[in-house]
């Protein structure tokens, strides 16, 4: 790689090469896994490359690919399993500066693929009390480009599922990794090309997304002394179509006492809680229903009036319960696991109950229609072998695992070959360059996903 003749040829592009810089920023939150801390510390790319408009990116793209230069995309880099680490070096090109919230008009916003998706909520609300679908915990600090190419869904998953289903993206611009790069404008069936392709296939430089009516969303947490109750009760809440809510989150004791530091008044050592999202027209509505239900409301932030320091609901949901949890003892680490409609409950009862080292966290969703959950259990980590042995006992009871200890796609995901994503790869980026490492697909074709065995990036070793 001359990344020096690379470097004069972008001359006018923003560029760091501050070894110490370009290292920090080659980096996301992978140290969420041992596994992943132990193979990606070393990590860094050679170059951080900010540009400012599609122009610039275009430009990028095109000396890129005449120097051979690899080009791993990167939002704000709170992606959890390496997806925004350079594997093999060269190029971060970081979509930060390219923020600017474009166009809002009813039931849409377009927007720069760097916008944080706190702020394109506030352009929505300001504009027309509109806000997005659904956004990951990490709403303060995330993307929305880095959200569409990485993330799953999150906050509002209760109500529209995920990023994977039709509807929840309306249309990308992506720009190819070509000698002459192409700018590609994707819907449809097109977008499932490079959402959730950890930007292997393509740089998403424009993004529009569907809004919803915006609310004041109240946060709720709902104790129980049992965590089955608090699951069942979590899953019938969900059930309740009437009731309007943004999240449920039910966390088993003695998770919330020991992790969720600022709001440990409310709570005590022995209670499992379910923190809830409630819009406040169905407030009332909500109260009964959870009378009913038997919940004790411990916390109701309409009714606290000092509500200084606490973090949001959705700052104690999906992964920011572990990093509560990691704050406290660093020895926590997680998973990630769907419990598969209809036998959720079930599941969740068996499978949590057979390792004493693991503590319940779930997340009711909208999955194709029906009410479910997905895990992300935290897991007191010993060894590697035992974290293997954990997400086999998971997959051999009936609940797939994504697991968050790999950083390939295929490994985190479905365990085998995405055919439209590869063959989309050819076209897009013929010579292999965006994000390498991450498609297994691509760098060894023959791989055997029944193997049981880790796969390993022949770049990482370099
Ligand atoms: C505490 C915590 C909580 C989290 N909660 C959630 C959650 O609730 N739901 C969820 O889905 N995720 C969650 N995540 C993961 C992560 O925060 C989200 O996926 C987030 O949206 C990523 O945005 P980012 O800007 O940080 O992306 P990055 O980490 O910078 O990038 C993510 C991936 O997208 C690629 N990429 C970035 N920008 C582009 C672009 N313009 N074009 C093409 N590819 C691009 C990168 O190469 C990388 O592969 C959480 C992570 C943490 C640390």
């Amino acid at each position: 790689m001359d990344i020096e003749a690379l470097k004069r040829e972008l001359d006018g592009i923003r560029i760091e090469d501050n070894p110490a810089i370009v290292q920090q920023r080659s980096r996301d939150f992978y140290w969420y896994s041992p596994v992943l801390k132990r193979q990606l510390e070393h990590v860094t790319g050679d170059l951080i490359v900010s540009p400012k408009d599609e122009a610039e990116v275009v430009r990028v793209l095109a000396a890129c690919f005449s120097h051979g230069v690899p080009v791993t995309p990167r939002g704000t880099g709170t992606g959890n399993y390496g997806q925004a680490m350079p594997l093999s070096g060269g190029v971060v090109l970081s979509l930060a500066e390219m923020n600017e919230v474009r166009a809002i008009a009813p039931g849409r916003v377009v927007c720069g693929p760097g916008a944080i998706l706190a702020d394109i909520d506030r352009a929505t609300k300001a504009h027309s009390a509109q806000e997005l679908r659904l956004h990951p915990s990490t709403y303060n600090t995330a993307s929305i480009g880095g959200f569409i190419a990485g993330g799953s869904g999150g906050v509002g998953s209760i109500n529209f599922g995920g990023l994977r289903d039709f509807g929840n993206v309306i249309r990308l611009r992506v720009v190819t990794m070509e000698a002459d790069p192409k700018v590609l404008e994707l819907s449809g069936e097109d977008l499932h090309k490079v959402t959730h392709a950890y930007g292997t296939n393509g740089i998403i430089t424009e993004v529009e997304m569907p809004l919803a009516a915006a609310y004041d969303w109240v946060d709720v947490i709902v104790g129980f002394d049992r965590f089955s109750d608090a699951a069942r009760y979590g899953n019938a809440l969900a059930c309740q179509d009437g009731i309007l809510t943004k999240l449920i989150t039910p966390v088993a004791a003695p998770a919330p006492w020991l992790y969720f530091k600022r709001h440990q008044k409310f709570l005590h050592e022995g209670l499992s809680v379910v923190v809830c999202m409630v819009a406040p027209h169905a407030l009332d509505a909500f109260r009964a229903f959870t009378r009913r239900e038997r919940g004790k409301v411990i916390f109701d932030a309409s009714l606290v009036e000092d509500r200084k320091g606490l973090p949001p609901a959705y700052e104690l949901a999906w992964n920011h319960t572990t990093l509560r949890a990691l704050r406290v003892d660093p020895s926590i680490t997680y998973l990630q696991s769907l419990y598969p409609f209809p036998h959720q409950l079930d599941l969740v009862e068996r499978v949590d109950g057979l390792f004493p080292e693991v503590t319940s966290h779930l997340e009711f969703v909208r999955f194709d229609g029906n009410i479910t959950c997905f895990g992300l259990p935290l897991v007191k980590f010993t060894t590697e072998q035992r974290l293997d042995e954990i997400v086999r006992l998971y997959e051999d009871n009936g609940c797939p695992i994504f697991n968050p200890h790999r950083y390939t796609l295929e490994e985190g995901g479905m365990k085998q070959t995405d055919e439209i994503q590869l063959a989309f790869k050819r076209r897009a980026d013929p010579q292999g360059l965006l994000n390498p490492g991450k498609m297994i697909a691509w760098e060894n074709p023959g791989y055997d996903y029944r193997s049981g065995k880790t796969f390993l990036f022949k770049g990482l070793e370099r």
